[in-house]
């Protein structure tokens, strides 16, 4: 939605929106298409074995999944995008700052990831090509983390900072670190 808003904005004639609305795209394009097949796999696993089988809508859904990573842009090309806009466009990465800005000083991993995501990418665009994946992908959980800082309830923000961020981060859904808000994070999805 905030990627959809920057394009609002370019319309509007919104200098920083028409900036932001150059990287957002590449980021949520790379970010959610890696998501998906890991994402399909959980939910079939949620089912059991009835989700696996080919009469259930699950299955077909699964198998498609990937495909979004290579017919929308593969996800290495969409990396490579992401650098070609930084070199091109530094007021696009500008215009991801300004984004994040009022987000900062409210979560220490956000803070954290946000600093080391700085450090990084003071390095000249050509040395960053190595890390393009990573830095993709960090591009996108920071903005997600800033926009849930300022906008959702603070048992969602903390805990998806804790998960995607913080030192317990792992690969897997559902692993969530420990003291997280269980209770009051099920209780917004049964509401
Ligand atoms: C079901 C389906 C429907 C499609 N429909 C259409 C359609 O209607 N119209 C249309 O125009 N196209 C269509 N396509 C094609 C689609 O656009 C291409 O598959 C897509 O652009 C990827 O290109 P490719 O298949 O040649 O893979 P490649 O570009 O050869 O990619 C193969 C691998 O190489 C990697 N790679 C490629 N270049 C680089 C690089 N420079 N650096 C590092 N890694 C790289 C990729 O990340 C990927 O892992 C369709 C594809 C599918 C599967």
């Amino acid at each position: 939605m905030r990627t959809a808003r920057a394009f609002d904005g370019a319309a509007r004639g919104e200098k920083s929106e028409r900036a932001l609305g150059r990287l957002l795209p590449a980021l949520a394009k790379y970010w959610h298409n890696k998501r998906s097949p890991g994402f399909m796999a959980e939910a079939m696993e949620c089912l059991g074995g009835i989700g696996y089988m080919e009469e259930s809508p699950l299955a077909r859904l699964y198998r498609e999944a990937p495909v979004n990573s290579i017919w929308e842009g593969s996800g290495n090309v969409i990396c490579l995008d992401v650098l070609r806009v930084l070199g091109r466009h530094p007021e696009a990465l500008d215009a991801f700052w300004q984004e994040v800005a009022p987000a900062r000083g409210q979560d220490r991993h956000l803070d954290a990831a946000l600093a080391d995501l700085e450090r990084r990418m003071a390095e000249p665009v050509e040395a960053l090509e190595p890390g393009a994946r990573w830095l993709t992908q960090r591009l996108a959980q920071c903005l997600q983390a800033a926009l849930l800082v300022q906008h959702a309830p603070a048992a969602v923000a903390d805990t998806f900072c804790a998960a995607r961020l913080g030192s317990e981060a792992g690969p897997t859904y559902g692993v969530l670190p420990s003291g997280s808000p269980c209770a009051a994070l099920l209780a917004r999805i049964e509401s």
